[in-house]
């Protein structure tokens, strides 16, 4: 593929315009979401967003691969007759496909393997890790890549950079699992940066949640599920807005962080998301919907400017959203993590990202656990962009509490 710069400019790669957006449930006159159980039943009548042309853009899909315990479920079953003209391949597991996962041959066709492939899985390792920054928890995820492309992503590592969606098919085992898990928790004894009286889990560790529910049912009952919780509540960071989620009736246990960064970098960077306007725009919606809505201020990239382009994205927070968004919102603050071999891939399909992600005289290396390199920016480097972005956050949007920074 040649260089991309980012969506085409009449937004035919973006995927939809606001006006998609449904209102959602109508709040109540204090401002708190408003809901009842007729909420989704209602909603569900409303022809779905994932059903739309702008949907079938995004995902065209052409080729599933299919564990075969995966296609003879219930939901793989479902997300099979939702692509009825894909040819169906079936594969021994979703690991390690033949010119799928790993990286040759898939640099010059990446963002198309992501739209036009989908994996379809069980995932055999039902297992919660602590975490304790963004969440208490991380859950299994019930997928496992994704079909946006953005050029700092460390998703794919592991998979190898096509890496296109897998969908575990499995979700009633995930959901069984995480029953137990909260069970065995109890109550949280008292408050953290997490969440004050909730424990948190991302449901969303290695995928988009909200580009998840445009392939099947498995980010829906991930909400339902956490709805029913009077001790846990979901989280996922998304960079895709999805109307159809508005019609979940998730009652506040399910926290949606919706990922900004300056307009420009995400033009560079967010290939095939929502425009950052568009994902400010409909945090009131899906407040009014039933979400807690909080924002990623995620990866903060340093380059020329990056301090005056962070001050138009806070600034137009105070401006746009209602005070019913900004009583309740928080945020996380992330420096940009990025990855040699990350960088030598984006080098053959978008070496203009890497001009601003690739910038040895602010970084410095650090070998993980499997051996990668993986790169950050220097302790004072990024100590001092840190301070200047909480310096920022205080003086245009001091409703928004920073949660953590790192
Ligand atoms: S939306 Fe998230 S998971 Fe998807 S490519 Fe972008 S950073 Fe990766």
């Amino acid at each position: 593929m040649r260089h991309h710069s980012a969506r085409p400019a009449d937004g035919a790669d973006a995927l939809f315009g606001l006006d998609a957006l449904g209102s959602g449930a109508p709040p109540h006159e204090d401002g708190t979401p408003g809901h009842d159980d007729s909420c989704e039943r209602g909603a569900q009548d409303r022809p779905l967003f994932r059903d739309s042309p702008a949907a079938r853009r995004l995902l065209p899909v052409r080729i599933v691969y299919a564990e075969p315990a995966a296609a003879a479920s219930a939901r793989g079953r479902e997300i099979l007759a939702r692509f009825p003209d894909a040819e169906v391949v079936e594969v021994p597991s979703h690991w390690g496909i033949p010119g799928l996962h790993g990286n040759e041959g898939n640099v010059d066709r990446w963002v198309r393997v992501k739209g036009e492939t989908l994996v379809l899985g069980e995932r055999k390792t039902l297992t919660t890790r602590p975490n304790g920054r963004s969440a208490d928890w991380i859950a299994p995820g019930a997928s496992n890549g994704c079909a946006m492309a953005c050029a700092y992503c460390y998703v794919p590592r592991r998979k190898g950079y096509a890496n296109p969606v897998t969908v575990f098919t499995n979700i009633d085992a995930i959901i069984a699992h995480l029953a137990r898990h909260i069970a065995r928790q109890g109550r949280k004894p008292e408050p953290n940066q997490c969440d004050e009286s909730a424990w948190v889990y991302d449901i969303g560790e290695n995928g988009d949640c909200s580009v998840d529910a445009l392939i099947s049912d498995n980010t829906a009952d991930l909400v339902r599920f956490f709805r029913q919780s009077r001790s846990a509540k979901a989280s996922f960071a998304t960079k895709f807005v999805n109307p159809d989620l508005l019609a979940l009736d998730p009652r506040g246990r399910t926290r949606i962080r919706f990922s900004l960064m300056p307009p420009e970098d995400s033009r560079l960077l967010d290939i095939r998301t929502s425009p950052v306007d568009d994902r400010i725009a409909a945090a009131a919606d899906f407040l009014d919907a039933g979400y807690e809505v909080h924002f990623n201020l995620s990866p903060v990239v340093l380059r020329p400017g990056w301090q005056e382009a962070w001050t138009e994205v806070l600034r137009q927070l105070d401006d746009v959203l209602p005070d019913r968004v900004k009583r309740q919102a928080a945020c996380e603050v992330i420096m940009l993590t990025h990855n040699r071999e990350l960088h030598e891939v984006n080098l053959g399909w978008h070496p203009r990202a890497e001009e601003v992600l690739w910038q040895p005289a602010l970084q410095q290396g650090k070998r993980s656990e499997n051996g990668a390199l993986n790169v950050r920016y220097t302790n004072r480097v990024k100590a001092e962009a840190v301070q200047a972005l909480r310096t920022l956050v205080a003086a245009h949007t001091p409703w928004l509490r920073i949660r953590y920074a790192f």
